[in-house]
C-alpha cells in the first residue's frame, strides 16, 4: 500500500491505473476509521481493481465552536486498518496541501444544504463538497463510495456531481451499526458509557418509527411522534426528527412509497445523526 501526500503523486498512481486498464474506486474519509469505513472499502473492492482512501480532517467544513482540535486522528492506526483492508492507496494530505495560502473558491450547492444538517450547521455543507470537488480531481476515480449514516451528505454530493458534470459514479453504502443499535460513528469515541445509553434513544425511535410507518400512518404523524418521543428523552438534545422526501429532503406529509426518516441530537458535548429509509413493501 502507498501512501502519498502530494496531489501530483496520487493523482499520477490513478491515471497510472487506468492506462493499465484498470479501474479506481474511491472512499473519502476524515479517518479514525471504524467497520462503517470499512464496509466502503470492501464495496469499492468488490467492483475495482485499484482502491483509494483519502484521510483528511477537512477545517472548513467545522464551525468554530465545532470538534475540529480534538477530532481523533489516530494516523497508524488507520493506515494498519486501511492496509488490512486491502487498499492500494491512501492519501493523506496536509492542510497546507488541500487549501494553500490565497484559496478562494468554493464550491456550493443550493436548496438542500439549506436543510436538516445545514440549518443547524451553516457553511457545513459549502465546506464538504468544497472539499469533495477537489478529492475528486485530485483522485480521478471511476466511482465514488459514501455511508447512508450520512445521508443528507450524500444527496448533496450527488446534486454537485449531476451539476457541475463529474465524471464519477456515486455510490451510497448501507449504515454499519454495534450491536447495540448505535450508528458507528468516529464521534461515538467521544460518548461515555452513559451517553451511549442516551444516544441509542435515536436508532430505537427509527425502529419504532418503522413500525408506524408499516401500520400505516402518515409521515406527518411520525414526524411528530418522534419528535416527541426523542422531546422527552432526558439527556438528548434533539436538532431535528423529520420523515422526508428522499430525493427533495422535504417533509412528507402523506405517504410516499419510499421515504428517509433524519434524527439528530447532542448528547452531552457529542452530536449524533441517524436516519432510516422506509419502503412500502411490493403489492
Ligand atoms: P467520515 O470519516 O465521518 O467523514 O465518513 C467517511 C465516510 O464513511 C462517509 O461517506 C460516511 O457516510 C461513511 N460512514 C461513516 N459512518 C458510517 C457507518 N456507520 N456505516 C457506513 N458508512 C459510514
Amino acid at each position: 500500500m502507498d501512501v502519498f501526500g502530494s496531489i501530483a503523486d496520487i493523482r499520477q498512481a490513478v491515471q497510472n491505473q487506468r492506462r493499465l486498464g484498470r479501474t479506481t474506486g474511491f472512499v473519502p474519509t476524515m479517518g479514525a476509521l471504524h467497520a462503517g469505513h470499512l464496509s466502503l472499502v470492501e464495496e469499492a473492492r468488490r467492483h475495482h481493481p485499484f482502491v483509494v482512501v483519502s484521510i483528511f480532517v477537512n477545517p472548513t467544513q467545522f464551525a468554530p465552536h465545532e470538534d475540529l482540535s480534538k477530532y481523533p486522528r489516530p494516523r497508524e492506526k488507520d493506515l494498519a486498518l486501511c492496509e488490512a483492508a486491502g487498499v492500494d492507496a491512501v492519501f493523506f494530505p496536509t492542510v497546507e496541501t488541500m487549501y494553500p495560502p490565497g484559496a478562494a473558491t468554493t464550491v456550493a450547492v443550493s436548496h438542500l444544504t439549506k436543510l436538516w444538517e445545514g440549518a443547524i450547521r451553516p457553511g457545513h455543507f459549502a465546506g464538504v463538497t468544497t472539499v469533495v470537488a477537489k478529492l475528486f480531481h485530485i483522485v480521478p476515480a471511476d466511482a465514488a463510495y459514501f455511508g447512508q449514516k450520512d445521508y443528507q451528505q450524500q444527496a448533496v454530493i450527488r446534486q454537485m456531481v449531476r451539476d457541475l458534470d463529474f465524471p464519477i459514479e456515486i455510490h451510497t453504502c448501507p449504515t454499519l451499526r454495534d450491536p447495540d443499535g448505535l450508528a458507528m460513528s468516529s464521534r461515538n469515541a467521544y460518548l461515555s458509557p452513559a451517553e451511549r445509553i442516551t444516544g441509542l434513544a435515536l436508532s430505537r425511535a427509527l425502529r419504532q418509527g418503522e413500525q408506524w410507518f408499516r401500520e400505516g400512518q402518515s409521515g406527518a404523524s411520525i414526524t411528530t411522534a418522534l419528535q416527541e418521543m426523542l422531546q422527552k428523552e432526558p439527556g438528548l438534545q434533539l436538532d431535528y426528527a423529520a420523515v422526508v422526501d428522499p430525493d427533495t429532503l422535504q417533509l412528507v406529509d402523506q405517504r410516499l412509497p419510499q421515504v428517509v426518516a433524519l434524527v439528530a441530537g447532542k448528547v452531552g458535548t457529542t452530536r449524533l445523526i441517524d436516519n432510516a429509509i422506509w419502503t412500502t413493501a411490493a403489492p
